[in-house]
């Protein structure tokens, strides 16, 4: 069935037009009509079967069937917090991981980033990276598109994040093995996030181990090898997925 992406479902409401910009394929080039049946999805990674009930030049009426959460999405929401790294291997990261099934990102300033963003380049820069999640999120077929967070401040997420049960330090020989935290502990039974934090070139400090450590983060290792940070997070992702969620099919 075509699917067409819909920014925004007009509440309460069962029957409504599609925006200009939809019509023009289902009329001129698929030649759609009254009676034929569409798929409609959003963000928030909601897929809605619609029935054509009018299509009269470029108007184009639907009415919602049903909805449902489509099998493309990982069971589990994982928000990556990864230290900045030089150049732009943040974008590789931002692409990978959404292809992986990375819920959201939040790229974090730590005491050893030697990348700088300028205050003055952070709203592009946030633009681009935004939109690298939305077309490797649309290539690869899945419905959600991975938040992108402004650049913070790694001390000043622990406060937030302080109810939240899954969080894990990535820090080499720290700690026990992800493999064995994944395997002794339960996954969320609920959508609660499973918060990975990965550090730039130069690592966390021990301090900012020790801050995540007070505010209930778990250190784990990835294994005796000392990973790229550009490695080390779509690694950690994947075995995530792999254990918990839906990566190996
Ligand atoms: N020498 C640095 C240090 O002192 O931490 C190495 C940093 S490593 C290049 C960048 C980040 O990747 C680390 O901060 C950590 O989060 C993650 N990482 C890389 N290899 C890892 C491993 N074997 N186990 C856990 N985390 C790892």
């Amino acid at each position: 069935m075509h699917r067409f992406f819909l920014p925004f479902l007009p509440p309460g409401r069962e029957e409504f037009p599609l925006p200009p910009g939809q019509t023009k394929k289902i009329r001129r080039v698929l030649k759609l009509g009254a009676g034929d049946e569409i798929v409609l999805w959003d963000e928030e990674g909601t897929e809605y079967r619609a029935r054509i009930t009018k299509a009269a030049g470029r108007r184009v009426y639907v009415k919602i069937l049903d909805r449902r959460e489509p099998a493309v999405e990982p069971p589990l929401r994982v928000a990556l917090i990864q230290g900045v790294p030089k150049g732009d291997k943040i974008e590789l990261i931002i692409q990978k991981a959404a292809e992986l099934g990375v819920w959201s990102i939040c790229p974090v300033i730590t005491e050893r980033t030697v990348a700088r963003v300028p205050p003055e380049r952070r709203r592009s820069r946030l633009r681009r990276w935004q939109a690298i999640a939305r077309e490797a999120a649309r290539q690869c077929g899945r419905v959600h598109t991975p938040l992108i967070a402004e650049i913070a401040a790694l001390d000043e997420l622990w406060e937030g994040l302080k109810g939240e049960v899954y969080k894990l330090i990535f820090r080499e020989g720290e700690g026990r093995g992800l493999k064995a935290y994944l395997r002794e502990n339960a996954p969320p039974s609920s959508h609660a996030p499973v918060y990975l934090f990965v550090g730039p070139e130069g690592g966390f400090s021990s301090r900012e181990v020790a801050a995540g450590i007070t505010a209930g983060a778990v250190p784990v290792s990835l294994g005796p090898r000392i990973l790229r940070t550009e490695t080390a997070g779509l690694v950690a992702l994947s075995l995530l997925l792999y254990e918990w969620g839906d990566l190996g099919g």
